[in-house]
């Protein structure tokens, strides 16, 4: 059973977990794995405000797999930003093009601001497309999030963590590894569908 050792947060007293390591965070398998630390942030908001805490959690995966761990999920939030930014891209490419007289087009000034919205947002979403996982795996993206960090009022120290798993068979395997910081309340496995990021704090 491998330590976990998260960096310098502080736990409250008796906090003690580990990540399983016997198949592969992402996709399952059991075979080629390796260890290594998933760069996972979570902010939470404290009495004077927020704060980002970062976690180091050693994940286990197999080669296929560790390129996912360096991918950060998109909130939706994050998305429709971006969407909305190439969408501002498109309306000031149209614009520049009609001023230069090269656009004789009345259908696309009068519309500007829908057909912008509409291409810009197409043009997200089959870039979010692309980003799929392969057939084996359950995420193009992370395979555990901290969904939830509940941390003391006084000294903000953490009392409790819920994480989010993408494939099922690691989900069981941190349950049964953990049976008793799981009854303590220290930490929780919930189900997470692939990419989603849970919006809650
Ligand atoms: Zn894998």
């Amino acid at each position: 059973m491998h330590q976990v050792s998260l960096g310098a947060v502080k736990f409250a007293e008796g906090f003690d977990f580990a990540f399983p390591t016997t198949c592969c965070a992402n996709c399952g398998t059991r075979e080629a794995l390796r260890q290594q630390p998933q760069d996972t942030r979570k902010s939470t908001y404290l009495l004077v405000g927020g704060t980002e805490l970062t976690f180091k959690l050693p994940l286990t995966v197999c080669v296929d797999c560790e390129p996912s761990l360096k991918r950060r999920p998109l909130t939706l939030a994050n998305k429709v930003l971006i969407g909305l930014m190439v969408s501002a891209a498109i309306a000031t490419g149209i614009l520049i093009f009609a001023d230069s007289g090269n656009l004789e087009m009345p259908f696309l000034a009068d519309n500007l601001l829908l057909i912008s919205l509409l291409a810009g947002g197409g043009l997200s979403a089959l870039y979010f497309l692309r980003h799929r996982p392969q057939p084996r795996q359950s995420s193009y993206y992370q395979p555990v999030l901290i969904q939830r960090l509940n941390r003391r009022f006084l000294d903000g120290a953490i009392e409790g963590i819920v994480f989010a798993f993408t494939h099922p068979a690691y989900q069981e395997a941190f349950e049964q590894l953990n049976r008793a910081a799981v009854q303590a309340g220290f930490v929780k496995a919930v189900a997470s569908s692939t990419g989603r990021v849970p919006s809650s704090a």
